[in-house]
């Protein structure tokens, strides 16, 4: 039986383009609309998908429910090997990986190893950890509860749709992937329509080491595929995207009460101390900026900087950022933009803030270049620009000058986003008190990203970054129900749960909870 399109076979001879007949059972063919996946850079088409409506998105549903039950079956141990296997598969096959989320995204190879290189040390963390996390565990009964055993435990909620960005179609994926696998559920999973092929890749590479069940499916589309899923029967939805197709997934998931995770945009602040070691801070600003064409939700767009070291780090940055030249040459610092529209709102940013006094110190308005876009580093920009408020998604960066870390936070916490954000200071009581003092659910502290690559940190935002956590305990336990459990080992000495309760037994509960509870704090 064919479960899924078997897109990964198309991938493989990466150009060979097929028309997408779904093969749902044995001798049912049925056409569908189709749609490309093309190169960002050269507008070749990739591949093609079929558009899956909503039909085929409920008995891709309804058959995960099925595999659900078998994969949670499986068992801890079991699951972590599938697990691990998968991810040595991957690792044995990044370059084609890597080759393909290249000619996808646009972005240079390096940029689509390190990605793939770090969605792996997730599966690993993932599989490795599920079961210290997840199993059922005792929990103190209290003195009021003494004659019962307590536990709690974290089933699987079932099936997981999981709807995913383009910009880095596999280590953000995975964030919801790995952890939802590793604790038990099944996953119908839909890739951005811009990333396709890259989604089914990791698909038909998962039904490698996992053959029996459908236990993770791909379905393919744009909005209304990703709709479709949102109101489906799926036990919960994680979605990473932008806070405004947040607000509509939470629209359809209301049809069901279907609970989701929104990883959405960030504006992330980047600040710089008057003791900061200046080169470092400017190399880790530089990169945070431009690389993957600043398409990045963690990327830095925001920088802040003390007033004593403002010129000099301003002089070290510009020098560093215009180096960074994009491309699709294997020298080219980072790529075309992957979604032409995007290259729009650079530019609408870029002139709004000029219109507003703003100064462009790197590039300017001659620097979008479609597809591509040169850095650009915008300085005196008033807060209130398009620039300082909005998610950009380009290599461009505000740097304003502060008259002190606190300012910083302040300006840092003056946006309706609070993804992640960066604090370079060499005190480190000033820095991790500037950390703190962030409202953003991650920040690095004299690195920039440094949070996404440790797996046992949650990864998640507030506000507009949204809401729930993927990554570590947090991102596990996401994707299970937290069940609590109570046992009666002995006769409880408190007879006060039946209908015959005396007031003797009142009279003896209150003066154990006076007991208890009585003591006068100040
Ligand atoms: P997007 O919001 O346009 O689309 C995201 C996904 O949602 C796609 O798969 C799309 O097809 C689907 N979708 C669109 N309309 C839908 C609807 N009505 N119902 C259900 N699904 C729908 O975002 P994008 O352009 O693919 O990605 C860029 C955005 O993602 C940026 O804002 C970026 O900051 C954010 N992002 C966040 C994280 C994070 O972890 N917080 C990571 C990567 C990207």
């Amino acid at each position: 039986m064919v479960y899924w399109l078997a897109a990964g076979e198309v991938v493989w001879s990466r150009l060979k383009v097929r028309t997408m007949d779904t093969v749902w059972t044995p001798g049912q063919t049925r056409q569908m609309e189709t749609f490309d996946t093309v190169n960002p850079a050269t507008s070749e088409v990739i591949a093609t998908f079929g558009v899956h409506g909503q039909a085929e998105v409920d008995a891709a549903v309804e058959r995960a429910h099925q595999a659900a039950v078998w994969w949670a079956g499986l068992g801890w141990k079991e699951r972590r090997t599938r697990l691990l296997a998968w991810k040595s598969h991957l690792i044995r096959y990044i370059g084609r990986l890597a080759e393909l989320v290249h000619t996808e995204t646009g972005k240079p190879l390096g940029d689509a190893q390190l990605e793939i290189f770090l969605a792996i040390v997730h599966i690993d963390w993932a599989a490795r950890n599920a079961r210290r996390v997840l199993r059922p565990r005792r929990v103190r009964s209290g003195l009021a509860a003494i004659n019962q055993a307590s536990s709690v435990e974290y089933p699987p909620l079932g099936v997981i749709g999981v709807i995913g960005p383009w910009n880095y179609p596999v280590f953000t994926p995975m964030g919801s992937l790995a952890y939802a696998l590793a604790a038990g559920n099944a996953v119908v999973f839909k890739p951005s329509e811009l990333t396709p092929a890259v989604g089914g890749w990791l698909v038909s590479s998962f039904a490698d080491v996992v053959p029996e069940y459908p236990v993770l499916q791909l379905v393919t589309g744009a909005g209304p595929t990703g709709e479709a899923l949102a109101r489906s029967a799926v036990s919960k939805i994680s979605f990473t995207g932008s806070a405004a197709t947040a607000r509509k997934v939470m629209a359809a998931c209301a049809t069901n009460l279907t609970p989701m995770i929104a990883e959405c945009g960030g504006k992330d602040a980047f600040l710089v101390g008057a003791d900061a070691d200046l080169d470092a801070a400017a190399d880790a600003a530089a990169w945070g900026a431009v690389s993957n064409a600043g398409q990045t939700c963690i990327g830095v767009e925001r920088v802040f900087v003390e007033a004593e070291v403002y010129h000099t780090f301003l002089e070290k940055l510009t020098e560093r950022m215009s180096r960074a030249r994009p491309g699709d040459d294997r020298e080219s610092a980072y790529g075309p933009m992957t979604c032409p529209a995007q290259a729009d709102i650079v530019e609408d940013h870029v002139a709004d803030a000029l219109a507003r006094g703003g100064r462009a110190v790197l590039g300017g308005m001659q620097s979008i270049r479609r597809p591509y876009v040169e850095p650009v580093i915008l300085a005196d920009v008033p807060e209130t620009s398009l620039a300082v408020q909005e998610e950009t998604f380009g290599p461009t960066v505000t740097v304003t000058k502060i008259s002190g870390l606190d300012e910083g936070v302040a300006l840092a916490n003056a946006s309706r986003y609070a993804l992640g954000a960066t604090v370079f200071a060499r005190n480190k009581k000033r820095a991790m008190a500037a950390a703190r003092g962030i409202r953003s659910g991650m920040t690095g502290i004299n690195s920039v990203i440094g949070f996404a690559t440790v797996p046992a940190l949650p990864f998640g935002g507030n506000g507009d970054s949204g809401f729930g956590r993927i990554h570590g305990a947090d991102g596990l336990r996401e994707f299970t129900r937290a069940k609590a459990i109570t046992r009666v080992r002995m006769r409880s000495p408190l007879n006060l749960t039946t209908l015959s309760r005396t007031d003797k037994d009142v009279t003896r509960l209150l003066s154990v909870a006076t007991l208890l509870h009585g003591k006068r704090y100040r």
